[in-house]
């Protein structure tokens, strides 16, 4: 099910760092979000709907700045498509229900998944256990 609001409404209700790399696929500076070096244990959701998209059990510090994980809460609520922007083939993340858009999806993650999804810090909200 979508649940896509107005761009009026998220402006309202976002950060404008947030609202531009969630609607409008922009990304955070490096070594600059929340989460980064975040390591409570709880759930990583959706800023703009509350869909709970990761977890804290598969976060793991990439050197790169960004929230990492290496495999998402559920499969349903992530929706994952070919972005060929900056002359490159990535993997963009959304969130299945609103559409944000969240990071980019890897393959140099650790093992057994080896994925490595990069999220953007300023896309998520935290929840603890
Ligand atoms: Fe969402």
């Amino acid at each position: 099910m979508t649940n896509i609001k107005n761009s009026e409404e998220y402006r309202k209700n976002l950060t404008p760092l947030a609202y531009q790399v969630t609607r409008h696929g922009a990304t955070e500076p490096p070594f600059s979000g929340e989460f980064y070096n975040h390591k409570s244990s709880g759930l990583y959701l959706c800023i703009c709907c509350g869909t709970k998209l990761f977890s804290s059990v598969d976060k793991y510090d990439s050197g790169t700045g960004w929230p990492s994980f290496k495999d998402t809460l559920s499969k349903q609520n992530i929706k994952e498509t070919e972005d060929l922007s900056h002359n490159m083939v990535r993997t963009e993340v959304k969130c299945a229900s609103c559409d944000a858009h969240l990071g980019h999806l890897f393959n140099d993650g650790p093992l057994p998944t080896s994925k490595r999804y990069c999220i953007n810090s300023v896309s998520l909200a935290f929840k603890e256990f």
